[in-house]
């Protein structure tokens, strides 16, 4: 997306791919990984890219995807702490070598938590084995929330809450984008296995925040392939959060919800260990929960399986669009 301004983002897709997980319930179950972004801002010289990806070779499809800019990049900024999202930083900065991994301190600690954590360790080597690095490599500190792209300011805030505890989204005011990894997910399901109803008030209420910044591109770590990078994927993102609480919906919303969402107006069927992280009490005892069954294998933690057979029958909180057929499924190979 150009613009007049100086900057422009645009937009590179890893599309969702089989990962290892549980084994199939019937013919045409598989577990597939939600398609990803990785955002490149570009100034009149410089780049910066937003995420990295997970697999070896989605990393390196970035990374050609990212030279073909003909950008000095200078940074890659970090989301939140989800090994999906930095775990192929080392890879790609082999790349880019004047580039520097940046998070900032909360991000930075569940990214270290997540590259230490035996269980964790054990998850995504079993969800993706010999596609990611034994000793993956952190990002460093962001000690300010502002980084200078030739001479443009972009903003990365701590947000708090999205579907990790501590996220940061990348806000570029001259143009009115908003990277906003994981706390905004666009026509794909929603990953709720960390949250309680206190957390998902506060994600729902974060939401509002980013909204207020009225943003006129806002780019979701998950997104449906091709699915446009509007600002209305920010009310969209608040439905499922505000689903899973009790009263099923923000007081006053509800109403606006039913109307304008009444071809997907099911009530959101809850997988198991949401259910069981909601009954647990307390966010570190939810994300202690998440943890310990990542140990028993990716299967365990179902809100990342889709399937690919009709029916959706894995996607219990999924918006409105997650690819749901073969023919879909096979749309969604090609990339922004
Ligand atoms: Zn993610």
């Amino acid at each position: 997306m150009a613009s007049g301004s100086g900057l422009s983002i645009d937009v590179h897709m890893a599309p969702m791919r089989p990962f290892v997980g549980a084994a199939s319930e019937g013919a045409g179950d598989q577990p597939l990984w939600s398609p990803m972004s990785s955002s490149l801002i570009t100034g009149a010289e410089e780049a910066v890219l937003v995420d990295t990806l997970i697999t070896f070779d989605q990393v390196d499809v970035l990374a050609d995807w990212a030279e073909r800019h003909d950008k000095r990049i200078t940074a890659v900024l970090i989301t939140h702490g989800h090994s999906d999202h930095w775990i192929g930083l080392g890879r790609l900065l082999e790349r880019f070598p004047d580039a520097r991994g940046l998070a900032t301190g909360k991000v930075l600690d569940r990214a270290r938590f997540e590259a230490t954590d035996a269980g964790l360790q054990k998850y995504w080597h079993t969800c993706f084995p010999g596609e990611i690095p034994d000793s993956p490599v952190l990002p460093g500190l962001l000690e300010d929330g502002t980084f200078e792209l030739d001479g443009h300011e972009l903003q990365i805030i701590d947000v708090g809450q999205g579907d990790a505890e501590h996220s940061s989204l990348v806000y570029a005011p001259s143009i009115g984008a908003v990277v906003a990894g994981d706390v905004v997910y666009n026509q794909v399901h929603m990953m709720t296995a960390e949250t309680d109803g206190a957390s998902r008030a506060a994600w729902v209420a974060n939401l509002d925040a980013i909204a207020a910044l009225n943003p006129t591109t806002v780019v979701s770590g998950h997104k449906r392939v091709g699915a446009p990078d509007s600002p209305e994927t920010i009310e969209q993102s608040q439905q499922v959060p505000a689903r899973l609480q009790p009263h099923r919906g923000r007081p006053g919303d509800r109403g606006r919800h039913r109307r304008r969402h009444a071809g997907a107006a099911r009530r959101p069927r809850q997988s198991a260990s949401a259910v069981v992280c909601s009954q647990a009490g307390g966010r570190q005892a939810q994300l202690n929960r998440a943890i310990s069954m990542t140990g028993a294998g990716c299967g365990a933690q179902p809100e990342f399986r889709m399937s690919s057979r009709s029916g959706a029958a894995h996607e219990p909180n999924s918006l409105q669009n997650a690819p749901t057929s073969d023919a879909k499924h096979r749309r969604d190979k090609g990339t922004l």
